[in-house]
């Protein structure tokens, strides 16, 4: 069945590119052999640009010209993975030097992935690897359904979907003459992606069975720890060793804790600061790649300020140990500022200053509409339609069981015209509808970190800044 799906999808792309394969291989020999060509061509593009990465700094950027395509000829490179982003999306590429390669790819935001073909020097790996982003992506729905098995079953499960994997590398190992390199990258986008399962069962596990602890887990669950590589500056942004790493921490912090303390649940904050310390120090005594080491504790950082969304001698203790492990200015200054939106979100603090657009196209502040009500101010944005739909039927309920507040809407990344449709569509009336024209700007104001949030005020006066808009009311009689 993979290798149907594998086939299928290199082929459907392969049929894409032919018509750009003639282009690039005339001017090649010119090129002195360690310099890179990396062009192509993007249908439907979102941005003029594409700008090439190399971890967290930017490589160059090229401009689209009028037929759409693009191209780099960079004389020398760090060889290795790359990401290049078509704004607002992105996608990994792997580069080595003397390397000629092409891409094509359609941006509209949901063939972006699926239509992406690479051609030229290491197209195998690159191909690869998208397609197991894909089938990863493919299989999701798929594991979460595995999470109740019994730790063997799960593993089984896990491991056979692996292996199928890991046989198609090798196919593609005795078809192609990958480097080491890009069979070490190649391995990275099969075996992360596994782990990162294997790390998450504990928890998942504990909420899909409804158990009261943390299953037992022996070592032979974790054997894919053995291995591991916890200072790899090569795969440091490489989205599933990264989420694999951040994964594994929260679980060996909670081992640790559960071992040394005899702690098991982490409701209050007060717990959730006790087992951030422990993931600090953690991460400070096993990670010494120093990007790698700072992005894990910008992320613990980040985590439990927006979980716990106090402000308080704990959270400024919390930001004080943080800053103190961090050699990252940027990341510093982004906590502080995220700890400082918090703080004015807190109870009995006026509604910030932010400005939205209603239904006649006129500015108006949260506070002018919050002004001698009760408000609920709820969010949706619409790419994410089945969102949209839920939240709409669920605020329909509401206002019925509570017909002492208001409820806002309030619309992010949509433009004016979708907008309009939308709403008319869904028959939702216009009133008390509000658009968002500066998606950072109330982001970082009324922290949305998440589509379910809600901010509940009494007057101009925040109630709770950080309610969820399905769960922080009675939604039944
Ligand atoms: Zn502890």
């Amino acid at each position: 069945m993979f290798s149907f799906v594998l086939l299928n999808g290199y082929m459907k792309r392969l049929l894409l590119l032919l018509p750009l394969i003639g282009n690039i291989s005339c001017g090649e020999n010119e090129l002195p052999t360690a310099a890179v060509h990396f062009a192509g061509e993007i249908v439907n593009p979102t941005s003029d640009y594409v700008v090439l990465h190399r971890n967290d700094k930017v490589v160059d950027s090229a401009q689209l010209d009028e037929n759409n395509r693009f191209s780099f000829v960079l004389d020398s490179i760090d060889e290795g993975l790359h990401h290049f982003d078509h704004s607002p999306q992105r996608q990994y590429i792997f580069l080595e030097k003397g390397d000629s390669i092409l891409i094509r790819l359609n941006a509209s935001s949901s063939y972006f992935d699926e239509s992406l073909v690479f051609s030229g020097d290491n197209e195998e790996v690159n191909n690869f690897m998208i397609e197991m982003f894909l089938t990863y992506e493919d299989e999701e729905p798929l594991i979460y359904s595995f999470y109740p098995l019994s730790p063997e079953d799960f593993s089984a499960k896990i491991d056979s979907l692996r292996q199928q994997k890991l046989e198609e590398l090798e196919q593609l190992s005795i078809s192609s003459e990958l480097s080491e390199k890009a069979y070490t990258m190649a391995k990275a986008s099969i075996d992360y992606h596994s782990y990162l399962y294997k790390e998450k069962y504990p928890f998942y596990h504990k909420k899909k069975t409804g158990e009261t602890t943390i299953h037992k887990l022996d070592s032979a669950f974790y054997t894919h720890r053995e291995s591991l590589d916890l200072n790899n500056g090569e795969l440091s942004y490489f989205r599933p060793y990264y989420d694999f790493v951040k994964n594994y921490f929260g679980n060996l912090s909670y081992k640790v804790c559960n071992a040394l303390c005899g702690m098991e649940g982490f409701a209050s904050p007060e717990e959730q600061l006790h087992l951030n310390k422990h993931k600090l120090a953690l991460i400070d005594s096993l990670v010494a790649e120093p990007k790698l080491r700072d992005n894990l504790f910008r992320n613990v950082a980040m985590d439990y300020l927006l979980k716990v969304h106090n402000a308080n001698k704990d959270c400024d203790a919390f930001i004080n140990e943080f800053e103190a492990l961090s050699n990252n200015e940027a990341h510093k200054e982004e906590i502080k500022y995220l700890y400082k939106g918090i703080q004015n979100l807190q109870p009995q603090q006026e509604l910030p200053e932010v400005w939205l657009e209603n239904a006649e196209g006129n500015a108006v502040s949260l506070k002018e509409i919050a002004k001698g009500n009760n408000t609920v101010f709820y969010f949706w944005t619409s790419d994410q339609k089945r969102h949209f739909r839920n939240v709409t039927r669920h605020i329909a309920k509401l206002k019925l069981l509570h017909p002492n507040h208001q409820f806002a809407g309030i619309s992010l990344k949509t433009n004016r015209s979708e907008w309009v449709a939308l709403l008319d569509d869904s028959g939702v009336r216009p009133e008390n509808q509000y658009r968002s024209t500066d998606f950072e700007e109330i982001q970082n104001a009324l922290i949305v970190d998440g589509l379910n949030k809600c901010i509940i005020s009494r007057d101009t006066l925040v109630v709770n800044a950080f309610a969820n808009v399905f769960t922080s009311f009675p939604s039944k009689n």
